[in-house]
């Protein structure tokens, strides 16, 4: 099968009937329904900025593993340690455009990961099943979501050590499958998706192991149901307001699995509790190095807006707190690349084939990066202007005897009109001052682990002792 369209993307939507809610509502046709448009149109123009001339070569590869042709950031398990660097470049470029690249492909890659090593321990042979599911994804090109937060509840508590467990797990083993149940938080694109990959999303000790499951199943199963946000963009017809969030970006779900049969051929992971684990490190290593590119795009979009935003009100790189401001968000973002690419570099490949960056190198990057971003959004307020969360709204300006007064009052360097000026600072407003800046942020705090699980790993990880026995040695202490 050829990449899909965004177009045929949309069609195959029609082939499903998930089960789907917003604002307390199922909904019957995701498609079409105003409160999802963003997140289908997200994940649309994804599928068509992946067939456009100038990408092409870059973001469709043909499959090692299926023979088919697939969109690299989506669908491919990356056994080749250029497929770091590529993706890096890729997500960086993306990012800065439409913010999330939609990065499918460090979920099936970890995973692919995860399944050998329970495989090695085990003696089970799920990874020819993962393998099944991965050649059916390649040959349907359908986009599938990312099911591995759980509830967690109390977090000084284990899974199985919950009042009332809500995590994702094994509720009846029979013969044919499991049943599982539970709920997975945070879904990104859920409600646009065809299938589920459920994974666990942390250590398990062998009191947890129903916790410990991995499978995919078909997005409209019965007792599958997402409950969704509304995208963060608006839902009405707009053209200056919301210029990124109005196309793009697209909603998380909560997602409830109700006593769901999931059945053989489908589980990757049934109680081997041992390999949980791994999955967070792998994850650690392979998504924290997209990160560091995402947040590094997310920083040339802003600088962006910043420096066209300084223009449109007649100023510019050449007044200095302007200038050293935008350079600020320029170096951050230059640092967090500079992380992605290094742990790319500095990758180890894992006997699944699977290339794992540094993870020392990607979590300290993405640590340092995201730490930064919020200052960053308070140099668009700073540079934009107070008007990025005041100004007129965009029917006001379409209201002509109103925009007699908007207009000469709102103008700003002569050689914008002020409709530019407006739509410039519109920009920065969906960035910096609407609810899709709440969104942004979440995406740069939350979203790939907390910060402070990257400082979890740096600090497990760095040779501590050996920097030790340098400053022995410079001391000329013997001991
Ligand atoms: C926009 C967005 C998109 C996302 N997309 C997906 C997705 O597609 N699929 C998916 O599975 N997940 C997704 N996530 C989930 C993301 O990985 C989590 O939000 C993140 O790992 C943090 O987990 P949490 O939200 O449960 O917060 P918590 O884990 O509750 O963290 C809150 C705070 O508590 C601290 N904390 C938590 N537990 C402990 C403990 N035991 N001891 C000490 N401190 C603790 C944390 O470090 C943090 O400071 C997404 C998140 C966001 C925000």
């Amino acid at each position: 099968m050829t990449v899909l369209t965004g177009k045929q993307y949309i069609e195959s939507l029609k082939e499903i009937s998930p089960e789907i809610y917003v604002r307390g509502e199922r909904i019957d046709d995701v498609a079409t329904h105003p409160l999802l448009r963003q997140t289908v149109n997200h994940i649309a123009s994804g599928y068509d900025l992946a067939l456009e001339p100038e990408m092409r070569d870059r973001m469709i590869m043909r499959s090692p593993i299926s023979g088919e042709e697939i969109p690299r950031l989506l669908m491919h398990i990356q056994q080749e340690k250029e497929d770091l660097t590529v993706k890096a470049e890729l997500t960086r470029e993306i990012s800065a455009q439409r913010i999330c690249t939609g990065c499918g492909s460090n979920m099936l890659s970890v995973t692919w990961a995860m399944i050998y090593d329970i495989d090695a321990a085990h003696g089970t042979d799920y990874l020819s099943r993962y393998k099944d599911f991965i050649i059916k994804l390649h040959k349907t090109g359908v986009p599938f979501a990312w099911c591995m937060m759980d509830p967690k509840g109390d977090r000084s508590l284990s899974p199985s050590q919950q009042p009332n467990p809500t995590d994702l797990r094994i509720v009846e083993r029979k013969p044919g499958g499991i049943v599982v149940s539970g709920a997975k938080l945070h879904t990104t694109l859920g409600p646009g998706a065809h299938h589920v990959v459920v994974v666990p999303c942390r250590a398990l000790g062998e009191a947890d192991k129903d916790y410990a499951v991995s499978f995919a199943l078909p997005i409209d199963t019965k007792g599958i149901k997402m409950i969704a946000r509304p995208s963060p963009g608006p839902s009405r017809d707009v053209s200056m307001e919301s210029p990124l969030s109005s196309r793009f970006l697209g909603v998380e779900a909560l997602t409830i699995f109700d006593n769901v049969f999931v059945p053989e051929e489908n589980i990757f992971m049934c109680g081997e509790w041992e390999q949980a684990v791994n999955l967070s490190m792998y994850f650690a290593c392979l998504h924290r190095q997209s990160k560091c590119a995402c947040s590094a795009g997310h920083c040339d979009l802003f600088a962006g807006a910043a420096a066209l935003a300084a223009d449109v009100n007649g100023l510019g790189m050449h007044v200095s707190h302007i200038r050293d401001k935008i350079t600020q968000i320029i170096m951050n973002g230059e640092t967090g690349y500079g992380c992605s690419l290094g742990a790319a570099v500095n990758a180890q490949q894992h006997p699944s084939g699977v290339w794992m960056p540094d993870p020392l190198i990607a979590n300290a990057g993405l640590n340092t990066i995201r730490s930064n971003v919020g200052k960053h959004l308070e140099h668009l307020h700073d540079i934009a202007g107070g008007l990025i969360a005041t100004m007129p709204t965009e029917a006001d300006w379409n209201n002509l005897e109103l925009r007699k007064y908007i207009e000469p009052a709102l103008k700003g360097n002569p050689k914008y009109t002020t409709e530019e000026r407006l739509r410039a600072l519109n920009l920065v407003q969906d960035l910096a001052a609407s609810r899709t800046t709440g969104t942004l942020l979440a995406f740069t705090v939350n979203a790939a682990g907390s910060p402070v699980t990257n400082e979890i790993v740096v600090s497990r990880m760095y040779d501590l002792e050996k920097r030790i026995s340098y400053a022995k040695e410079i001391a000329s202490i013997q001991k």
